[in-house]
């Protein structure tokens, strides 16, 4: 069993500031061994946060009594640094053996793993920790796999389910959990610590407001140069609105895969157009538009965020995209 085991590379942990009383308050519970055995932890921050989950692991092993914790320095988080320690199991999206692509889900075959790491003997004196992220992905079977785990844990062991959206997990998998939530920063936080990570001052509130609060995810949008995105997006919109370029190539040069950032340029160029007419008076024709762009916002909104799959985003893209030159010529 232990050969098949998938190696990660060692991720390094690391909580932004606001998440700091959240992680002291396990560390708390722990020293009163209380803390439980099946944790469900939602982010709502949208952006990757293995490290996050890392972070908190490592502090739960971490042996110093220092205020800095994971200290980095101790046995075991240079095991966990070296991903070397023998009770902690991480369980996450794997590239698939055949098509070496990442998988979509977390299989069964993961959570039987963790669940036999889970039932050895501790090797260390720190208790055992299973952290799954993101808990979302497990599919229906690696999910009814795991219940039995929650409903009997073995002693001293600590499971924690990450993610960013425990709506979508089985209610069965919920009940078992104690269920604890991750804010984003308030707005002066935030803008303080976008200020603190080079965001120019003057777009700081438009990043906040495009990520719609979520503090990292407008750091990252920032980082990967979203408002060039959007340019791109809009030039690309007017050509295919003037049949300079077809549905197909339109959709094939924005290059854009990822279903939550394709949802926010697809918004924001609803909204610009929206505050765009706004400014006119309105005639009967362009209440029409007017009210065809709200619609097609609301639909933007509700379905392409939870489409997974790429073929299908795209389709929906295209319906949007046809929609709304039908609606603006
Ligand atoms: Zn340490």
């Amino acid at each position: 069993m232990k050969n098949d085991t998938p190696v990660f590379d060692p991720v390094l942990p690391f909580a932004e500031k606001w998440q700091l009383d959240f992680v002291n308050q396990f560390i708390e519970l722990k020293k009163l061994q209380k803390l439980p055995h099946a944790i469900l932890i939602e982010l709502r921050t949208s952006v990757d946060s293995r490290s996050f989950g890392w972070h908190l692991a490592s502090a739960l092993f971490c042996q110093s009594d220092g205020q800095d914790k994971p200290c980095g320095q101790c046995q075991a988080c240079q095991l966990m640094a070296a991903n070397n320690y023998p009770d902690f199991t991480f369980t996450t999206l794997i590239d698939n053996d055949k098509t070496h692509k990442l998988n979509k889900d977390i299989k069964i075959d993961q959570i039987r793993r963790l669940i036999h790491q889970f039932s050895l003997t501790r090797n260390l004196q720190t208790g055992k920790v299973a952290l799954i992220y993101p808990a979302e992905k497990l599919n229906k079977s690696s999910a009814n796999s795991l219940l039995k785990t929650l409903e009997e844990p073995s002693s001293d062991s600590t499971l924690i389910l990450l993610t960013h959206n425990a709506g979508r997990l089985p209610i069965t998998i919920r009940s078992r959990c104690q269920k604890w939530v991750i804010e984003n920063p308030g707005q002066r936080m935030a803008e303080e610590w976008l200020n603190q990570q080079n965001v120019p001052s003057e777009q700081i509130a438009d990043y906040l407001a495009l990520a719609r609060a979520d503090a990292q995810l407008a750091l990252q949008l920032f980082q990967q140069e979203f408002k060039q995105q959007q340019d791109n997006f809009s030039a690309l919109l007017n050509n295919y609105i003037l049949n300079q370029i077809d549905i197909v190539s339109m959709v094939k040069s924005l290059k854009m895969t990822d279903s939550e950032k394709l949802r926010l340029v697809l918004k924001t160029e609803l909204q610009n157009m929206i505050y765009n007419l706004l400014q006119n008076e309105l005639t009967i024709a362009l209440k029409q538009q007017l009210s065809g762009l709200t619609g097609l916002l609301t639909k933007v909104d509700s379905t392409l965020q939870t489409e997974d799959n790429n073929l299908n985003l795209l389709l929906q893209l295209e319906d949007v995209l046809i929609s709304l030159k039908q609606i603006v010529k």
